[in-house]
């Protein structure tokens, strides 16, 4: 019953093969007996779950559909969740059970997702590689010494164990699209806007987007379907009707122009995985897409920008964590500034701490300019150059990352070697667009991910590419051994 796809459950569902309580109780088994192996959960709501699994049965038996009634799932913990704990994998909020769920979480109760748990992650989603989580590290399940990827990794790592089938996860800077790669799961990072940000514990608003994690693009069109949509609670969120993004996966490759960066194959990538995404592009052709190299001549620039932006917003957005409204408090306090500071310093480790003096140092007034001004300056430069690739092609391919996944506490004590590893991300964030990732083979039994960029709102183009490839590979369908 573990592999099955989301869709697949759907059919077995409609088709009474099973309940859905059936197949929650099963996977709740299935999680107990293996996450001890990988860590992927924080919390496990078996009770939510079981209600949730019968409610869907009752509904199905009332004469409701829908694909995603009674299907499994899981939420990130930055994902409030009412009177469950909602972390952010950090001790800063170990003891912060959310008042109320974020619109993700509603949403897909409301359409009949059963909720199994809240998956690890890097604390505060800062992080590529699940390591820096409060909970401890996540394994990959594909060779346990190395790392999943991140900040999502606790997602990733669940889906590809096959845990259960999908998962919710968001992408700051990739953290959907790199675990998806080094997981072999395809994964959608959304346009900036399309999916609500109500509940979801914010790292850096304007970069900040949920999406979907799952072995099929199929899934993640199921997945982001009950995700999707304008949410007047978050005023970034943006009011466009939501396609059928079932309904885009068939359409013919036929002409579809694919452009290929050439500033993506320089030196930083590892030969071997350039070889897979050689072959991608073969297969793509073969599917009747035209290949014309473009250029992305600031992507170079696009690195040193984010790890400015993104702490920037870190150090506003956690200042809300003082120890005196909710979360971790320290023990004694002589006074309020001791209260402020050891609260932080005891309830933050030491990859947020860093982010937080970056940050602050940052929007400090003496630096204001010098930082933060340009490197918005060079956002808006990235996001120009794609509007000019964007003019000639239909989507940008590349690879999702430079190398596959590392050993666990390879980079740990050098955080610049792993925000290096972000430079095929963080540009779709920076300008806003969708962005997804899917298996395009191995190296050294690691999973390798092809990224495809695409205009806003072309989430249907990206899930219509990966489709029609997944139907054509079986990368997708491998299983990591002993799982
Ligand atoms: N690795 C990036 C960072 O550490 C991206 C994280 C994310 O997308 N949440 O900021």
């Amino acid at each position: 019953m573990h592999h099955m796809t989301l869709a697949e459950i759907a059919r077995g569902l409609a088709d009474k093969k099973f309940s859905s309580v059936e197949l929650t109780q099963t996977l709740l088994a299935r999680i107990a007996q293996l996450d001890p192996q990988i860590n992927s959960f924080i919390s496990l709501t078996q009770d939510l779950a079981l209600g949730q699994a019968k409610a869907a049965d009752e509904r199905r038996a009332n004469g409701e559909s829908g694909a995603l009634l009674g299907a499994p799932i899981a939420h990130k913990d930055l994902f409030c969740t009412q009177g469950i704990r909602t972390s952010c994998g950090s001790k800063m909020l170990d003891n912060f059970k959310a008042p109320y769920d974020a619109t993700v979480v509603a949403k897909l109760a409301a359409a009949g997702a059963v909720t199994l748990g809240k998956t690890n992650m890097d604390e505060f989603a800062m992080g590529s590689a699940n390591e820096s989580s409060w909970y401890g590290a996540v394994k990959n399940p594909w060779n346990l010494e190395h790392v999943p990827g991140g900040s999502s990794g606790g997602s990733a790592a669940a889906v590809a164990a096959r845990l259960l089938p999908a998962a919710t996860a968001t992408d700051t800077g990739g953290s959907i699209r790199q675990p998806a790669a080094f997981t072999n799961l395809t994964g959608l990072k959304p346009t900036y806007g399309r999916v609500s940000r109500w509940g979801m514990i914010a790292y850096a608003s304007s970069l900040d987007q949920g999406g979907p994690l799952a072995r099929t693009a199929e899934d993640c069109a199921i997945l982001l379907q009950g995700m999707a949509g304008f949410d007047p609670n978050d005023s970034t969120s943006i009011d466009e009707p939501v396609p059928d993004y079932s309904a885009s996966l068939s359409g013919s490759l036929l002409g579809l122009r694919i452009g290929v960066p050439k500033e993506y194959f320089s030196a930083g990538l590892d030969p071997r995985i350039a070889e897979l995404i050689h072959n991608s592009i073969k297969e793509l052709e073969k599917l009747g897409a035209v290949i014309k190299e473009i250029n992305l001549p600031n992507m170079q620039h696009a690195i040193p920008a984010y790890y400015v932006i993104a702490p920037a917003e870190a150090s506003s957005n956690l200042s809300r964590f003082d120890g005196v409204r909710f979360g971790y408090r320290c023990e004694n306090p002589a006074n309020l500034e001791d209260l402020y500071k050891r609260s932080r310093g005891e309830g933050f480790g030491s990859e947020v701490q860093r982010r937080i003096m970056v940050g602050a140092y940052a929007l400090s007034a003496g630096y204001y300019d010098a930082y933060y001004l340009k490197a918005q300056k060079i956002r808006r430069l990235v996001k120009n150059d794609f509007m000019t690739a964007f003019n000639e092609v239909d989507i940008i391919l590349g690879p999702t990352t430079p190398n596959p996944a590392w050993k666990l506490g390879a980079k740990s004590s050098d955080p610049v070697a792993a925000y290096l590893e972000d430079v095929y991300t963080i540009t779709a964030n920076l300008a806003g667009l969708p962005g997804l990732s899917m298996p395009a083979g191995f190296v050294d039994g690691l999973p390798v991910g092809v990224q495809l960029l695409a205009p806003y709102f072309q989430e249907g183009r990206l899930l219509n590419v990966a489709h029609q490839y997944q139907l054509n590979t079986d990368w997708h369908t491998r299983t990591p051994t002993g799982f």
